[in-house]
């Protein structure tokens, strides 16, 4: 299984020198198969140039993919209506998500729905099918996915994908009850090659105002991830008003708590062995 990042801020996007080491675009990642199964985890701002590097590579050939949403904030799907692979005839994309499959292709049809996107989404050329992901995992080419819901305002899930002794688990969006560990989803994230958390606020924002957001710190990662027995820790879905500067300051501060940590970048690719 291979990993790598697109997209690792949260909320909004940032251009520029404040984003240049670590991206500004919204979340979304790929994992590829040793099969070749390309699964993508959400449609933030980052899918666009993932699905142009896709077209490339496939051309003629077709192409399929199955896209994760952790949930439908617009960080999370605003990419979605510029990703190429959906207007080539011979892409076929699975859609999956916590909710029900015909509530899932409302969600995408209003998204790019009159007066917002000139091509419906239902017009759009790719054969596109709708599931749902839960507790119970599926088999989704040679990758076991399975979902856990997380508290987050409107709901999100984290996403737990395996293959044989690999499994990496995207926790982008939650919020530890107060003070306290998550532990349904220290169960969820048990063994993880590769923890990917919210760092979206400093532990200092956090008790300023931030609570009841939704969103975590680099030491609530540190926490679940020591907890879940976890490899290695990527802290991801950055506060777009953090400056590279910012989040090289809390990486340096997490590899002191929990040495195998690292904050995720664009670009960024491992192979979980
Ligand atoms: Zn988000
Ligand atoms: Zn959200």
């Amino acid at each position: 299984m291979e990993l790598e990042f697109w997209g690792v801020r949260g909320t909004f996007p940032l251009t520029g020198k404040p984003a240049s080491a670590f991206g500004g675009n919204t979340p979304c990642a790929a994992v590829t198969s040793s099969q070749g199964d390309i699964l993508i985890v959400d449609a933030g701002t980052g899918i666009h140039a993932l699905g142009n590097k896709l077209a490339a590579e496939h051309e003629a050939a077709p192409l399929r993919l199955s896209l994760l949403l952790t949930h439908f904030h617009l960080d999370h799907v605003q990419g979605l209506p510029f990703f190429g692979p959906l207007f080539l005839p011979n892409t076929e994309i699975s859609f999956y998500s916590a909710a029900d499959p015909e509530e899932t292709r409302a969600h995408l049809e209003r998204l790019m729905g009159h007066p917002f996107f000139p091509m419906p989404f239902e017009q759009t050329p790719a054969k596109k099918t709708f599931k749902k992901a839960g507790a119970q995992g599926i088999m989704i080419g040679a990758i076991l996915v399975s979902a856990c819901p997380l508290n987050h305002p409107q709901g999100s899930v984290a996403y737990r994908l395996e293959e044989e002794n690999s499994a990496v688990v995207f926790a982008t969006d939650t919020e530890p009850a107060a003070g306290s560990l998550d532990e349904r989803l220290a169960g969820f994230a048990k063994k993880a090659s590769c923890l990917v958390y919210d760092a979206m606020f400093t532990p200092e924002e956090y008790v300023a105002g931030k609570q009841g957001w939704g969103h975590s710190t680099w030491l609530d990662g540190t926490k679940l991830a020591k907890a879940s027995d976890s490899s290695r820790l990527l802290l991801s879905h950055f506060n777009y008003e953090h400056s590279d500067r910012v989040i090289r300051g809390f990486e340096r501060l997490s590899q002191r708590v929990f040495p195998d940590s690292e904050c995720a970048r664009e670009g960024l690719r491992l192979k979980l062995a």
